[in-house]
């Protein structure tokens, strides 16, 4: 089985200016913005710019340069957010992918939740 990017996705309209959002960084390759839903005071979605699925697509398939870019934009956005261990009192980092992960966006992103205590790490599925 190989990937597939569906380029109608939501945050593939965000990247094309199609539809806005709240930029939190912007780097070469890589954009931040707070999620439309926060579940948390920090809810900050980090996405690469090019067309990768999931974490796992990306970690395959995208440059060096694209992985460096992507890995230091998480951790300036801990940094600008005030939640990481240099700053704050941490947060939760994740990435859904595929159906068992219960991806809503079929673009790659990782969410930054923060600012309160995140709980338990996985509820018990239904
Ligand atoms: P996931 O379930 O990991 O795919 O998460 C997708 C996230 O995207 C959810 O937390 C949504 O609240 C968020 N989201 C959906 N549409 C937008 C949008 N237009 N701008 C910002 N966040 C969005």
């Amino acid at each position: 089985m190989s990937y597939s990017y569906d380029d109608q996705n939501i945050f593939a309209k965000i990247l094309r200016g199609e539809i806005p959002n709240t930029t939190v960084l912007e780097t070469e390759h890589s954009l931040a913005f707070r999620d439309l839903y926060p579940q948390a005071p920090t809810h900050v979605l980090i996405i690469p710019k090019g067309p990768y699925v999931s974490y796992d697509h990306f970690a395959s398939a995208a440059s060096d340069a694209e992985i460096i870019d992507y890995t230091r934009t998480i951790g300036k956005v801990c940094e600008m957010e005030g939640v990481s261990l240099n700053a704050g009192d941490g947060y939760r980092l994740i990435s859904n992918a595929g159906a068992h992960g219960v991806q809503e966006v079929p673009h790659l992103h990782v969410h930054i939740l923060g600012a309160r205590h995140m709980g338990r790490m996985v509820a018990k599925a239904e």
